[in-house]
């Protein structure tokens, strides 16, 4: 049995599954030659023209441009150029309908022609002698995409590097009514086999295969008569049907090779190429002519005149229509393709562009308008139509219901949108509509899902490379470290440190012995000076104990017992002040009686109780009791002595007064002002001498408040002064009222 590729030389076809028989309708226009169109007023450029990306703006709004002078770019293996199909000048750069199924705006530029038609300068080049990169450049730079409706960029694909068995031409052209190709072929064969001579260079394929159906007779003998000195093109003549033209069907035709799902031609040694494009890519490399315009099938019933026009690239739809002897009818529909995969325009604004094959304007009962969708009955009609051996009718419920993954697993990918299960549905189901919405809602999902794994990746990579630069910075710092030390070895300083670190160590050892000696030394001394401040305090306890003057009794055992040193020479002071009290006491029983009555001792004991509490008011009841025997012994002396042996009986206060002085300071205050008290009294008392009254208790407790104010004067430096004032008008007063 030959060989796959004996049979493909003998001329074997093969066919593929499914597919429609639609009426053709070519005639219309397929027996008339190829009509150029004039220069229309406006040309709507919009920059992205194919599957890709647009190219940057060459030019500004307000620019004139000449004929083939490059618009956009070709920054980018995706971007394919546009350009001026004609010299004028860019009138503005805007947004305007685009010419597909969503009708979205697309960048537009408007071009306005000069009717000049002046070229810009022109660079053939000799394919034979070119290098492949430049041949490919010069496809890319003039702007050719897949012209048979996919407007994939002809460049990528013609720069395939992998091996190539078969370059297919296209030129099936099965769609109804539409003979853009057809008529090409006709009149411009040669040109077409020269350009295949130049893919032929670039991909060096094991042969050709052209495919026409037999529907185009002419144009079938025309491609053989241009391929005639080619000895491995081959012309193939397929039977008609829909849709043949599909690319995975055609190569299954021609190669009985499929398609795997989700993968491309290219993976089993096949490119495809449209007989358009290759016209083409000879304009281009031999003429240096960029794809400035192209041939369009007008049909339909309400034209005068249908039949293929080469048009300009940014023709309104609207021109085509005039030159054609468009007659509008009521609901017009007018439809960018053919019958079975082209879609209703929004207006007749919408400008030809790469891919436009066809303008179709049908009357109502030539293309009735779609009628009322109806439930799917389950014929599986659809999935007998099918070239792609789908299941439209499952297709269909996956995507009422929006179920990417079901849509997924039954290929949506893998429609072609032929329509072929559309045109079979008895239901009226407008199938291929609700796949182009399915698919794009699937392609948007894709682009988010891109965008999340890219923006995860980041930020992997971010920790990543954070993670690594911390840990060269630690291995970094390490190396630093041993570098160090070993340099510190290497110069001997490593030794000089550790003799310093011995010296310091011996030093501290030496040290260690003395300086326990001296803490020992220090704790003793300060043991042997807290006894001696111990023994000081008790030895002066015991002295102020014992300091009363002989004959006089012990001190009361509360006194003896407080070991503070204020509380006991109060204690002492009451002491005596009871003892003087008590020995005047027995005296003035022992000799007279005396008029004025004894000191109230019990308020004196009343008075003195509370100062062991507080020693203020101990000294308060001190000088009270002092002042009081003071007054006593003096009324005593009075009347039993001489005045002259007043300073005796002082004499014993006094020197208790500067013992008390001696303990405290604020004491020493009140002893003072108590005996200047007792002086400037004693001074009055002579000076009026028998004619002065008796000092009362209100005058004691004067001196007693002048006491107290000394007390608390010395506190505070204010209160002192104010004190000392009220004490010297106090006893200036008492001097007046004692002189007057
Ligand atoms: S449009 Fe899609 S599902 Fe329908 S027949 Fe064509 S390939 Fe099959
Ligand atoms: S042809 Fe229409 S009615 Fe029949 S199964 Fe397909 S979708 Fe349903």
């Amino acid at each position: 049995m030959p060989g796959l590729f004996q049979q493909i030389q003998a001329g074997k076809l093969w066919d593929f599954h499914g597919g429609i028989h639609p009426p053709g309708r070519k005639e219309q226009t397929n027996q008339k030659p190829i009509a150029v169109l004039p220069i229309p007023d406006r040309l709507y450029l919009p920059l992205r023209q194919h599957i890709g990306v647009a190219g940057q703006l060459l030019v500004k709004v307000g620019e004139r441009v000449l004929k083939g002078q490059q618009l956009t770019g070709a920054d980018n293996s995706m971007a394919v150029p546009i350009h001026a199909p004609t010299s004028g000048t860019v009138l503005s750069i805007t947004p305007h309908t685009s010419p597909h199924p969503s009708a979205l705006p697309e960048l537009t530029l408007v071009l306005e022609p000069d009717g000049l038609d002046e070229w810009r300068q022109r660079e053939p080049l000799n394919f034979l002698t070119c290098d492949n990169l430049t041949l490919l450049s010069r496809i890319q730079d003039s702007g050719i995409a897949g012209m048979g409706g996919a407007g994939f960029p002809t460049h990528i694909k013609a720069g395939l590097t992998q091996p190539v068995d078969y370059l297919i031409i296209n030129a099936v052209e099965c769609e109804p009514y539409i003979s853009a190709d057809d008529l090409l072929m006709q009149e411009a064969a040669t040109t077409i086999v020269k350009g295949i001579d130049i893919l032929c260079r670039l991909l060096n394929p094991k042969a050709v295969l052209i495919g026409i159906e037999d529907d185009k007779p002419i144009a079938a003998a025309a491609m053989m008569a241009a391929c005639s000195q080619r000895e491995h093109y081959y012309v193939r003549v397929v039977p008609t049907k829909y849709p043949s033209g599909g690319e995975k069907q055609l190569i299954q035709l021609l190669t009985n090779k499929e398609v795997p799902n989700g993968r491309r031609p290219a993976d089993i040694g096949i490119v495809m190429q449209n007989v358009g494009t290759a016209f083409a890519i000879a304009q281009a490399v031999l003429d240096d002519h960029p794809l400035l315009s192209r041939i369009v099938t007008v049909a339909g019933d309400t034209l005068n005149q249908p039949q293929n026009v080469l048009a300009l690239l940014g023709t309104p739809v609207s021109a085509l229509l005039d030159a054609c002897g468009f007659q509008s009818q009521p609901q017009q529909r007018v439809i960018m393709g053919g019958p079975m995969m082209g879609f209703t325009l929004p207006d007749l604004s919408v400008p030809v562009v790469k891919t436009t094959n066809c303008v179709l304007a049908p009357t109502a009962q030539e293309l009735p308008a779609a009628s009322t969708e109806m439930d799917c009955i389950r014929c599986s009609a659809c999935a007998d139509a099918c070239p792609a051996s789908l299941l439209p009718q499952q297709l269909l419920w996956y995507s009422k219901a929006k179920d990417s993954d079901k849509l997924n697993e039954y290929n949506l990918a893998d429609c072609i949108e032929c329509g072929a299960c559309a045109y079979v549905c008895p239901s009226e189901i407008p199938l291929v509509q609700y796949y182009r919405v399915a698919k794009a809602d699937i392609r948007e999902q894709q682009r988010e899902a891109l965008k999340a794994e890219q923006a995860k990746a980041r930020f992997e990579a971010r920790n990543a490379r954070l993670e690594q630069e911390k840990q060269e910075r630690q291995q970094r710092n390490q190396q630093l470290a041993a570098a160090r030390q070993q340099q510190q070895l290497a110069s001997g300083a490593n030794t000089a440190v550790a003799d310093a670190l011995a010296r310091i160590k011996a030093k501290q050892a030496q040290a260690a012995p003395a300086d326990e000696r001296n803490k020992e030394q220090i704790l003793a001394e300060r043991e042997l000076k807290k006894q001696q401040a111990r023994d000081y305090q008790q030895q002066k306890a015991q002295q102020q104990a014992t300091e009363p003057p002989s004959g006089q009794p012990e001190p009361t055992p509360a006194a003896t017992n407080n070991t503070d040193s204020k509380a006991a020479a109060v204690a002492a002071a009451i002491a005596r002040a009871q003892a003087k009290k008590a020995a005047q006491a027995t005296e003035q029983h022992a000799t007279k009686q005396q008029v004025m009555p004894a000191p109230n001792t019990e308020k004196i004991n009343e008075a003195l109780a509370p100062a062991e509490a507080d020693p203020r008011k101990a000294a308060i009841a001190a000088a009270i009791a002092r002042a009081k025997a003071k007054q006593q012994a003096q009324t005593e002396n009075e009347t039993s002595a001489p005045p002259a042996s007043a300073g005796a009986v002082n004499k014993p206060t006094a020197a208790s007064d500067a013992a008390v002085a001696a303990e405290d300071p604020r004491k020493a205050a009140v002893a003072a002002a108590l005996a200047r008290a007792k002086a400037k009294k004693q001074a009055s008392a002579e000076a009026t001498e028998q004619t002065a009254p008796v000092a009362t208790e209100a005058v004691i407790a004067d001196q007693a408040e002048t006491v107290v104010a000394d007390a608390v004067v010395k506190e505070d430096p204010r209160k002192a002064a104010i004190a000392a004032a009220i004490a010297r008008a106090k006893a200036r007063k008492q001097a007046d009222s004692e002189n007057s």
